[in-house]
């Protein structure tokens, strides 16, 4: 898979606003936020999206959703927030690099677009 903007963002290579890292994943804030709170938690190994996750990736996929908690408290969104994985072009993804981003800060609606 090509390498894409998050890869230079866990290699440093370009800036983010990083508000969790460890070994398996990195969290950092959304350029064009959606909500008042909008990040982004991405597996550090370079995996497409959701649909190019395996049964070997279990464990990664497991990190990444405990994880969106912690990263949640973090942010103080105790009253609530959305996470979003989207998938392919219909799914509008548009960052070939697994991400689930985290929104927060206001009231969500539903359905999404
Ligand atoms: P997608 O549309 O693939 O679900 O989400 C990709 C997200 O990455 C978008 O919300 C977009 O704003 C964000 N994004 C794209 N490029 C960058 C960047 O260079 N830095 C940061 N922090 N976010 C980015």
């Amino acid at each position: 898979m090509a390498e894409t903007i998050f890869k230079k963002i866990i290699d440093r290579e370009i800036p983010a606003d990083i508000v969790y890292e460890d070994d398996l994943c990195i969290a950092f804030h959304d350029v064009q936020p959606q909500a008042p709170v909008h990040v982004l938690l991405i597996p550090k190994r370079e995996i497409e999206n959701v649909a190019a996750l395996t049964e070997s990736d279990r464990d990664l996929a497991g990190h990444l959703l405990v994880k969106v908690h912690e990263v949640a408290k973090l942010l103080n969104l105790e009253s609530g927030y959305r996470i979003v994985a989207n998938c392919g072009r219909d799914g509008g993804q548009s960052v070939d690099h697994l991400h689930i981003h985290i929104l927060g800060g206001r009231s969500l609606t539903w359905p999404p677009g």
